[in-house]
């Protein structure tokens, strides 16, 4: 027979940085847990690409903000990629993940 066309990446979504409402909402609906007292961090299977994926999130910005009398938070929304370290088709150099990407709810001190 002919080559394994197979076993490569077929079925794997090439690269796509296109900003996802969708995306995001799906990440946002994962827990935050603590990894330790500064940092937060939620992990799943990425919305796009099905791989795992980790967000991570100190808490320490949040902390200076206040030292330095900010009395509104900002935009409570943060960037946030896919960065499963698969490689998928068609991703740029220094890349990593599938590309996509969202605006994403911080993760709150209660
Ligand atoms: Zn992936
Ligand atoms: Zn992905």
């Amino acid at each position: 027979m002919g080559k394994d066309a197979k076993e490569k990446d077929e079925g794997q979504k090439p690269f796509d940085s296109t900003r996802d409402p969708a995306w995001a909402q799906r990440v946002d609906t994962w827990d935050w847990l603590s990894r330790d007292e500064e940092t937060k961090a939620k992990e799943g299977p990425c919305p796009r690409c099905n791989h795992q994926i980790s967000v991570l999130e100190t808490q320490v910005v949040g902390a200076r903000l206040l030292t330095l009398g900010v009395a509104t938070p900002g935009p409570a929304k943060r960037y946030a990629a896919c960065n499963c370290g698969v490689k998928h088709p068609e991703t740029p150099d220094g890349e990593i993940g599938c590309g996509a990407n969202g605006l994403i709810n911080r993760a709150e001190d209660r």
